[in-house]
């Protein structure tokens, strides 16, 4: 229900940074009232806040600054690659006063609450000083780096001396001549900021808690090559950065750091040292930020450097970073930060080593030493992202409070809008790209977003928008699969809240790239706001849904074989299908490590048949898993599956005999399930020659070699042995049918295509042959007695539904039955061993469940 109280003003928002400027020309321009509400005295954000010395963006000048003003594009020139605080801050009052914007602002006022009215649709505001306003719609653009953390250090209020803190540094400056300076802290701002107070100071002190890695900036003027490049095509370049992965325009590198050699290596990332470029760090190598062991050759690197810079061997082994991975801490661009440790006058403390006790009226004590200070500057972060945000007094719906609801961290959809909170914005909020991206870029994305949203309200007689539940639900589930699938949970950044004592810890950024959640938006807005429901007078309208429900890295692999505009595999002849896919199966990492891998024979039913050995590197003897390889009883062979089969080896740590069964159409049903029935006769008689653990045999499979396991199962149970303790069977091939729904809802677009599927059967099969048991084991007419079995199905399967229905099958007849369904995955991904990391965790569990079937692991839920 929606009612038409005029409010004060269409849209007031919190802030007059870049966000908060920009929002307001938009609004303008769309035809909007808009008040923008700022605590500080004049434009700037982070700009006006952070003049510490040698305050600058890391972040080219180039990038880090509008693209929606073309004339402001060419009347604007940067002095520097990397501009200063003052620069940047005079950018922005020239915007300001370009665009007349501080008309609408009102300075000096610092929000405090803001509540929605549910009768009026509309949010009453209160400043600190108790003035009142009302708007339809009510923006925090209140930065993401904007409300410092308090320093948690006992006695900060005694000390006598100077007290500075980098995020609200004097706007007279600070002279420290002849001064005995302190610093607190070693992030950006410490690491930018001590090179010059050490310049002035008489002697200054540095308090480490964590080293952090930083990378020279080698500032200079403006880079003629990069200029060139700009000024070529403005509107180009800057739609590049719009689709790039951390909005600034620059080529993804495509190989891994393990795989190339140590010297090119070296030589990459000498060029990225030389380059001076933060986003080059973690493009040197496309893996830097998810393979731990790519990571720590970077890290070494730096280290290196540390090493090489500062002379005194002490102090740099201090300065190297240690217990985080290079990146996931944000990391720091500096100008001659390092070199400053070899200055007289200049000391590191560590902080690990001699914890801060107290500060005291002369200075700090630490755990064994006293310092006196004529300063101290503490340059000791912010509460980053939610800070300002839960400061304010947000009350939505049902008297919910914005506070209480993100007590165990943010909950958004796109990171723009949060469920109960009707018609409040956050831009660059939590759960989008923001503070992983050239901030700039994102700004102005989700400005331009929140923009658009607000016409279409306006166009369509609607003045409410909300999140479903299940769209936040749905967006929270996929920003944490992008994150789990890298290193950055494992810090203890602030992007992780973890700088914060008390803070949830959640990742809180969007990690799957600029490009990646542009695309979700705007795929949001064509789905008929897709996960909103938009409500006006006597009117509403909502598409719930998920706009994200692929795994992250499943999505890159489809987009990469979508790019490569490939011919159906079913309108290929047999044999180019096979030649295909064993092109593609070249192209994919080898798999881990493991003790031994065998190529043999064994005698089939009719003539022998190769069968390839995994033998772990632990001492033997080992249980055994006869395994039979996927491709539609027509593709594939040992070479298909071997990365899993290595996999599937070291997770269990079993041999695993990976058996290549005949192929159709060459040789059709029963061929293939006679072959494994003989094979795993045959391991069973043979299980001590091939290292093995006599009665200690599971049978493993991937769809079509899941159907395989399956059957023989069943043939195992009927024709007198051979014992099998377990069944494991991967996105199974069950029943012939082909019009489950799993079969319509995945048709096409996942790999495995029910036209392909049709295909397969057809190479298999004859008609009246598909009915068989041997063929579709859920059509057994007794599903008891069968080993205890780990199905696995994948959520974007054409056969999803048919291994669900043989695990249900089974468990109804009394096997001891565990599914595992798992989320975002398609056919092909869980086995794609080091190319999709958001499969590992299931793999895991497929070993584990080996492991379990052999007795040798502790009981689960199974
Ligand atoms: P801000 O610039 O933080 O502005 C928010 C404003 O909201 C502030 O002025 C604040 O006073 C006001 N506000 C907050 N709460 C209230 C309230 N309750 N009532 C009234 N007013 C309120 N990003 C990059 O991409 N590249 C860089 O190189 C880079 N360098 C940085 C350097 C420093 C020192 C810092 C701290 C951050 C840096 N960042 C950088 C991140 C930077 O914050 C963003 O790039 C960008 O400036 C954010 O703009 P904003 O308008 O969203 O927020
Ligand atoms: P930060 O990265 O969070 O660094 C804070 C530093 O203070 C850390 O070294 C931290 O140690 C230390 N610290 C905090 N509390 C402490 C305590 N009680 N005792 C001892 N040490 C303590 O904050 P920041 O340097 O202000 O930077 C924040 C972000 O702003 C940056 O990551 C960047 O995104 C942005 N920024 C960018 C630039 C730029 O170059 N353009 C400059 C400044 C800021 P621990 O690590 O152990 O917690």
């Amino acid at each position: 229900m929606t009612a038409q109280i005029k409010p004060d003003f269409d849209v007031i928002a919190v802030g007059a940074g870049f966000a908060g400027l920009y929002l307001l020309h938009r609004l303008r321009g769309l035809g909007f009232s808009a008040k923008v509400l700022e605590s500080a005295d004049d434009v700037g954000g982070t700009w006006y806040w952070n003049r510490y010395p040698g305050a600058r963006c890391d972040i080219q000048s180039i990038d880090y600054s509008y693209s929606f003003d073309p004339e402001l594009e060419t009347e604007w020139q940067w002095s520097e690659r990397y501009a200063t605080q003052p620069e940047i801050l005079r950018y922005l009052e020239h915007v300001a006063h370009k665009h007349d914007l501080r008309r609408d602002i009102q300075f000096s006022t610092r929000v405090e609450v803001a509540k929605w009215d549910a009768d009026a649709s509309l949010w009453h505001i209160r400043s600190e000083a108790g003035e009142e306003f009302s708007c339809r719609f009510y923006v925090m653009a209140s930065g993401c780096l904007s409300q410092p953390k308090a320093p948690e250090i006992e006695g900060t209020d005694r000390f006598h001396g100077e007290v500075y803190y980098t995020s609200s540094w004097p706007h007279e400056g600070v002279d420290f001549s002849g001064k005995r300076v302190a610093v607190i802290g070693t992030g950006s701002s410490g690491i930018q900021s001590i090179p010059l107070i050490a310049e002035q100071a008489q002697a200054l002190t540095v308090f480490q808690r964590t080293a952090n890695y930083s990378i020279p900036a080698h500032n200079g003027p403006m880079p003629t090559e990069k200029l060139a490049q700009l000024e070529g095509d403005r509107a180009l370049y800057r739609e590049a950065a719009r689709w790039s992965r951390a909005g600034v325009p620059i080529e993804p590198n495509e190989e891994g750091a393990m795989q190339v050699s140590a010297e090119e290596r070296q030589r990459r990332y000498e060029a990225m040292w030389g380059a001076g470029e933060l986003l080059g760090i973690a493009g040197a190598f496309s893996d830097l930020l998810v393979d731990p062991v790519s990571n720590e050759t970077l890290c070494e690197f730096v280290r290196d450097k540390i090493r090489a810079t500062v002379q005194d061997q002490a102090t740099a082994e201090l300065l190297c970073p240690r217990g985080h991975f290079i990146g996931t801490k944000r990391p720091c661009l500096d100008s001659n930060y390092y070199q400053t440790y070899n200055l007289p006058h200049v000391r590191l403390v560590d902080l690990r080593e001699h914890p801060i006790s107290s500060i005291t009226e002369q200075g700090i004590d630490t755990s064994d030493e006293t310092f006196e200070f004529d300063a101290i500057v503490y340059a000791t972060g912010f509460d980053a992202m939610t800070g300002a945000i839960v400061a304010v007094d947000i009350v939505g719906r049902d008297d919910l409070s914005l506070a209480d609801k993100w007590a165990n961290g943010p909950q958004t959809y796109l990171g723009l809008m949060t469920v109960g909170f009707p018609n409040f914005f956050t831009i660059t909020g939590p759960g989008s790209p923001s503070v992983l991206s050239n901030m700039t870029v994102s700004i102005e994305q989700h400005v331009e977003w929140i923009g658009d949203c607000l016409s279409y309200l306006s166009s369509n007689g609607l003045d409410v928008i909300e999140p479903t539940e299940t769209a936040e639900a749905g967006w929270l589930q996929h920003v944490n699969d992008c994150a789990d699938i890298t290193l950055y949970p494992r810090a203890d950044s602030w992007y992780m809240g973890a700088n914060v004592p008390g803070k949830p810890r959640v990742f809180l950024p969007y990690v799957g790239g600029v490009d990646t959640y542009r695309g979700a938006c705007d795929e949001v807005v064509s789905r008929d706001y897709l996960g909103f429901r938009l409500q006006g007078p006597g009117k509403q309208q909502c598409n719930d849904g998920v706009v994200r429900r692929i795994q992250p890295d499943v999505a890159l692999v489809l987009e990469f074989i979508d790019s490569l505009a490939l011919p159906p595999m079913e309108s290929l002849s047999v044999d180019d299908a096979r030649a295909f896919s064993i092109a593609m199966a070249a192209e994919r990492p080898a798999g881990p490590e493991i003790g031994e891998i065998i190529d043999k024979v064994l005698p089939g039913p009719v003539g022998e048949l190769c069968y390839r050995l995994y033998r772990p590197d632990t001492p033997g003897p080992h249980p055994i898993v006869a395994y039979f390889h996927g491709g539609g009883w027509v593709l594939g062979g040992a070479d298909s599956d071997d990365p899993f089969c290595r996999d599937l080896c070291a997770q269990s740590d079993s041999i695993v005999v990976s058996i290549n069964y005949r192929h159709a159409p060459e040789d059709k049903f029963p061929a293939a399930p006679n072959d494994g029935f003989a094979a795993v006769q045959w391991i069973a008689d043979n299980a001590g020659m091939l290292g093995g653990i006599p009665g200690q045999l599971a049978v493993a499979g991937w769809s079509a070699g899941a159907n395989i396991a399956a059957v023989v199962s069943q043939m195992a149970r009927d024709g007198g042995g051979p014992g099998i303790v377990g069944q494991l069977l991967l996105n199974p091939v069950t029943d012939c049918d082909l019009t489950r729904q799993s079969y319509i809802d995945n048709a096409d677009g996942f790999v495995l295509t029910t036209a392909l599927m049709q295909w397969f059967w057809d190479h298999y099969a004859d008609s009246a042959d598909r009915v068989d048991p041997r063929a579709s084991p859920l059509r057994a007419s007794d599903l008891s007695n069968l080993p205890p079995a780990l199905v696995v199905t994948s959520e974007f399967d054409p056969l999803c539904d048919e291994g669900i229905a043989y695990a249900e099958a089974m468990s109804n007849a009394g096997v001891s039955v565990r599914h595992i369904s798992a989320r975002g995955q398609i056919h092909t991904s869980l086995t794609a061993v080091g190319v999709v990391l958001s499969g590992a965790p299931v793999r895991k569990e497929m070993g584990a469940a080996l492991l379990e079937f052999f007795g040798t692991a502790p009981p689960s839920e199974l």
